[in-house]
């Protein structure tokens, strides 16, 4: 079902989730931090991810380089003169907006490999129909391009070090590509081959709306897939078609994603397809999967002056490999999986919110719920979470009714609770109820682990 995206905010709030980040300080914007729960499930994302990636293909392999690289490498990826995008400030209120974004409001379409001149054209020529998204102004700067490049100050102490800056990574893939090498000398490894790796990025997005959508910190997954000239198109339709069954696997909706090709390519790319999910605000992208061509190696060969080609023992040949990609943001993935799990229901006359979340991706795979808070209760059902929890992470909650304790469960997406009753001391039996069918099994003590192992094999 829909959910607005403010109802979304409110629940990754309230059931901790996700928080606006530096609240008691007023908040910083496109910055968020995750709560006990949206760690288990930025977690479950990114162990998902791996095992998609990494577990599951030999062909794979793993990396986790720094967040800090040589600067020259941004100037080798073209990051440090070209990676921006327009902006344009309104001239009443000073909110400064991306311009592509304003004309895509007006169905207009623009991108950010267009070049300054284009955007501006464009910009001029549908002004007369742009608003500011704060104060309905239509008195806007020229647009400009800005850069998107965190700067810091890291191993230079002088006091104009913004000269000569170091970055914090404006994307994870070019630790991979500066890797290469070291990664071919160390495994047995062979073309066609992939490095996949997780971790921060971070970019000075000029707008900061829709949530964890867009974030100036975030994390991203990534892999680049290494390959044979003439064999880089046929893998990318491979790739394209193994992520979109991830994202089916992952337990998202089909008819919540499509595919969006782009008609504007950088010079050196060969194909660009994004996957879009219908996020509350539309479909918008999820992930991108591009063939780049060899521009990547290339461009590190020349600024390194190091020999980053692949020598192929069958053909005795050496040659640049080509890169395919495949790129996704944990904190865009998780949006979307929230969204796509959000279910109202009426149960006799009432409202129940549930997160219909895959048991894989759930923070809690089970509640353990005493009825009552009589020590008799309590102590065993102590005792029957700790006998669950070296298999799943397990949630003990013994405050409020058993009605209030379930529709939390439901709300954070707990896809089974236990509860203990006075029953339960006389026949050592334990009621399981379903989250998705509200159904419940009665099951002996000594069975409980054994049940849940079936239930949550392979943890789907
Ligand atoms: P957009 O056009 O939305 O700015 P992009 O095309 O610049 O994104 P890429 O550079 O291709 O994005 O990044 C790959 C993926 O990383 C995106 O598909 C998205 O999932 C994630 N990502 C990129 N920028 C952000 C961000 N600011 N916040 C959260 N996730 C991001």
């Amino acid at each position: 079902m829909s959910v607005t995206l403010e109802t979304m905010v409110q629940l990754a709030k309230k059931r901790g989730f996700v928080f606006p980040s530096s609240e008691i300080y007023g908040g910083f914007s496109a910055i968020y931090d995750y709560g006990s729960l949206g760690v288990e499930l930025a977690s479950n994302i990114k162990n998902f991810w791996w095992k998609t990636m990494v577990q599951m293909r030999e062909d794979i392999v793993g990396l986790d380089s720094s967040i800090f690289m040589h600067p020259r490498v941004w100037e080798a990826s073209g990051h440090v003169s070209g990676f921006s995008d327009p902006l344009a400030e309104c001239k009443k209120c000073h909110t400064r907006s991306r311009v592509d974004h304003l004309l895509e409001d007006i169905g207009v379409s623009a991108d950010e490999k267009m070049s300054e001149q284009e955007i501006q054209n464009l910009f001029n020529d549908h002004i007369a129909q742009i608003n500011c998204t704060k104060c309905g102004s239509s008195d806007f700067s020229q647009a400009h391009k800005f850069n998107l490049l965190v700067k810091a100050n890291l191993g230079n102490f002088t006091n104009d070090w913004t000269k000569e800056p170091a970055y914090l990574r404006g994307e994870t893939c070019q630790g991979i590509y500066i890797n290469f090498k070291n990664v071919l000398d160390s495994t047995h490894i062979k073309i066609p081959f992939g490095i996949a790796q997780i971790g921060k990025a971070f970019r000075n997005e000029i707008t900061a709306r829709q949530f964890i959508f867009r974030t100036r910190e975030f994390e991203q997954m990534e892999m680049q897939y290494f390959t044979r000239p003439e064999d880089e198109m046929v893998l990318y339709e491979v790739l394209r078609e193994a992520r979109f069954q991830y994202y089916i696997d992952l337990g998202i909706d089909p008819k919540n994603l499509q595919w969006h090709k782009h008609d504007r390519l950088v010079f050196y790319a060969k194909q660009a397809y994004d996957i879009e999910y219908n996020f509350p605000f539309g479909f918008k992208e999820l992930e991108g999967i591009h063939a780049r061509g060899d521009y990547d190696l290339s461009q590190h060969m020349k600024f390194s002056g190091q020999d980053l080609t692949y020598f192929d023992e069958e053909k005795k040949e050496h040659y640049t490999p080509h890169i395919i990609e495949s790129s996704v943001g944990v904190g865009r993935t998780l949006l979307a999986v929230l969204c796509d799990a959000y279910y109202e229901e009426e149960v006799r006359g009432e409202t129940r919110v549930v997160l219909k979340l895959k048991p894989m991706l759930a923070p809690f795979k089970i509640a353990v719920l005493p009825l009552s808070k009589k020590l008799e209760l309590t102590s065993v059902a102590r005792e029957i979470a700790s006998l669950l929890r070296p298999y799943w992470m397990i949630d003990y909650d013994e405050t409020q009714s058993i009605g209030k304790r379930y529709r939390r469960q439901d709300e954070i997406g707990t896809p089974y609770c236990v509860t203990i009753d006075f029953e339960s001391l006389n026949d050592k039996c334990i009621t399981i109820r379903d989250r998705d069918t509200m159904q419940q099994d009665r099951i002996h003590k000594d069975e409980l682990v054994s049940y849940f192992k079936e239930k949550l094999s392979m943890c789907h």
